[in-house]
């Protein structure tokens, strides 16, 4: 465990000299060594998580089908410049200013997808009220969207489920699903483009950040 001030004012309270850099060489099955960074800030509590391995990574797609209820417990290693996506439901999390790194499962990422639905279904049911008729009528077809998104990732892993795809997209190459029916691709340089990298102002706005050991 290596511990360390950053130079850096903190992204979110823009205090300076509060914000540390925590790193500590991990190991993680199938995934391999690598290094775990934590930043955080002293003053407002931000903190950010993120995994470096040890080998170089390529950019990469990792995908697999959710047709099992077994699937639910395959570990998932999200870095924070990783865009998760379900296509069936057209639903994607990308990474915003404040994503964070972490290690789940397939569920525990589902269980953030319904988080992030419930979050929008809030902003809708707030500002509903003040719509114009033509508004609403609009307003209602997403909620019915969003119930049925809810409802297909509910049943995820039940016998009679419609399998979703989970879908991983990572420009640093640090993400990854460690199961044997995951399969991993090239990012299209269509993807590369179009791609966000994550949080800005970035430590891990490179590849290759060296934490001193
Ligand atoms: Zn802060």
């Amino acid at each position: 465990m290596n511990e360390q001030d950053i130079e850096i004012p903190c992204p979110v309270c823009s205090q300076s000299g509060k914000v540390k850099m925590i790193s500590h060489i991990d190991e993680i099955p199938y995934f391999g060594e690598h290094t775990q960074v934590t930043l955080l800030c002293d003053s407002c509590g931000w903190r950010q998580t993120d995994f470096i391995p040890a080998e170089g990574k390529k950019a990469g797609a990792w995908s697999m089908v959710i047709d099992a209820e077994e699937k639910l417990t395959a570990r998932v290693v999200r870095s924070s410049s990783c865009t998760v996506s379900l296509p069936e439901l057209d639903i994607q999390v990308n990474p915003g200013s404040n994503a964070t790194g972490y290690v789940s499962n397939v569920e525990g990422v589902m269980q953030r997808f319904l988080d992030v639905i419930r979050m929008i279904e809030r902003d809708l049911v707030a500002e509903v009220d003040a719509l114009e008729d033509n508004e609403r009528a609009t307003a209602t077809e997403h909620m019915a969207t969003l119930q049925n998104m809810k409802l297909a990732i509910g049943q995820l892993g039940e016998p009679k489920a419609n399998p979703l795809t989970i879908v991983l997209l990572d420009p640093h190459g640090h993400s990854m699903i460690l199961h044997p029916d995951a399969t991993e691709r090239d990012l299209t340089d269509e993807e590369l483009a179009a791609l966000p990298v994550g949080p800005d102002p970035a430590v891990f706005s490179t590849d290759d950040v060296e934490p001193s050991a």
